[in-house]
């Protein structure tokens, strides 16, 4: 789960970490008193979506000016005025793909004097099952640019889960950012915080770019991405309450409700399938005939019938889907619960689509009956292979 810049700073704060003063925005008449709130002269307002690069991003709406999505205003007038311009208008950035993202939210912020801009994230490293800093002094830019042309400006280190972060770790930090004295005691300090935040809230990543320096010589967290791992979230209420369901796809989230696990995709087969390894399969060989596939989904292992009409629903209501496969083989899952559940939901909304069911395995025969004895127009396949042959023809009209 991810959430705002803003909220990832409030939390952040908590544990001691330096921000700079701030205040959300929903709607454009409440910038002006917002930013009021905040000493100046020079404010900045923050295009607040679930997508980074927001700063050399471009509205679509030529309404919004040409400024990007963080601006720099000199007066609460400016201030109010872009704020105006921003909210509502869509914003594209590297990370949001061509279709951009609508802004509703801001974040107006003080302003800081930047001496220096640094990077520095945290993550959870799968291979050594350890929290891994990266940290580097070229900060501001795109750190994949960084890695890949002066990889030596980028220090990595990992943090030992049995002894915790511990006071080398932070001069670690200081030392990569060529900081000494008190910006070095400010680092080590930070590090600390940060660490403490991550592990007791269960973060999956912390991204802080850039981390600056004011030319007051302070430390501080000018923009912050955090993401957490959503099988921790159940200890979280007051995390999980963060979440802006605005920013994410409605049919995931709809997916979500029901455990299933389900990516929305470009394509246009949507397919039904159990198990993370033949979905993928499945996608596999769509391609190898050609079309796309429009999602990916796997209803899991002991997916109830309810669980199975709500996925056929979710790939149903996608107007992008010009053709279903369902490719189950029944292991733990029964083909008959698959085909009750693709027929209930049939029933309910209805099928305009071409329908491709290819069941295999425990209770295969009464699954395949239950689909014969149903009425529907469904075209049985044999195997995996003439399954996808079937759908791609199909939705090619043939
Ligand atoms: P991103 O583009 O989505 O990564 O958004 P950031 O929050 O990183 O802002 C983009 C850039 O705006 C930063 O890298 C800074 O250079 C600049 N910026 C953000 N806040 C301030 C500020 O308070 N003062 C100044 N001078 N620049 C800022
Ligand atoms: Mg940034």
């Amino acid at each position: 789960m991810n959430i705002h810049e803003y909220q990832a700073k409030a939390l952040l704060n908590e544990f001691g970490v330096p921000i700079s003063k701030g205040v959300p925005v929903l709607k454009p008449e409440d910038a002006e008193a917002a930013a009021k709130q905040l000493p100046g002269p020079v404010w900045v307002v923050k295009s607040q979506i679930h997508a980074g690069g927001r700063g050399k991003g471009k509205f679509k709406e030529a309404s919004a000016g040409d400024k990007g999505g963080v601006r720099i205003a000199k007066s609460t007038g400016e201030v109010a005025e872009f704020a105006k311009q921003m909210l509502g208008a869509t914003l594209v950035t590297v990370q949001t793909g061509p279709h951009g993202k609508q802004v509703n939210r801001l974040y107006i912020e003080d302003g800081s004097d930047i001496d220096k801009e640094f990077y520095l994230s945290m993550l959870v490293n799968r291979e050594t099952s350890e929290v891994s800093f990266v940290v580097s002094t070229e900060g501001g830019v795109n750190i994949e640019e960084v890695a890949h042309k002066t990889p030596e400006k980028i220090v990595t280190f990992s943090v030992d889960p049995a002894t915790g972060i511990m006071a080398h770790h932070g001069r670690t930090v200081a030392k990569a950012l060529n900081l000494s004295g008190d910006l070095a005691k400010q680092a080590e300090k930070l590090v600390n915080q940060l660490y403490a935040a991550f592990i007791a809230k269960d973060m999956a990543m912390l991204e802080v770019n850039p981390l600056v320096i004011t030319k007051q010589g302070q430390l501080r967290v000018l923009d912050a991405k955090v993401s957490f791992d959503d099988n921790a979230m159940f200890r979280h209420p007051e995390v999980a309450a963060l979440r802006d369901e605005t920013e994410e796809d409605a049919k995931e989230i709809e997916a979500s409700k029901y455990d299933l696990n389900y990516v929305t995709l470009d394509g246009t087969i949507g397919c039904m399938v159990n198990g993370a390894g033949l979905a993928m399969a499945t996608m596999d060989i769509i391609k190898l005939y050609g079309m796309e596939p429009a999602n990916f989904l796997d209803v899991g292992g002991g997916a109830s019938k309810e669980k199975v009409a709500a996925a056929f629903k979710i790939i149903t209501a996608d107007p992008n889907v010009k053709g279903i496969l369902v490719n189950i083989f029944g292991g733990i899952m029964k083909c008959d619960i698959i085909a009750e559940g693709v027929v209930a939901a049939v029933k309910e909304v209805g099928l305009k689509v071409p329908l491709v069911v290819r069941l295999e395995g425990t209770n295969v025969d009464a699954g395949k009956k239950i689909i014969r004895e149903s009425g529907l127009n469904v075209l049985p396949a044999d195997d995996l292979d003439d399954a996808a042959q079937k759908i791609v023809k199909a939705v090619n009209g043939g």
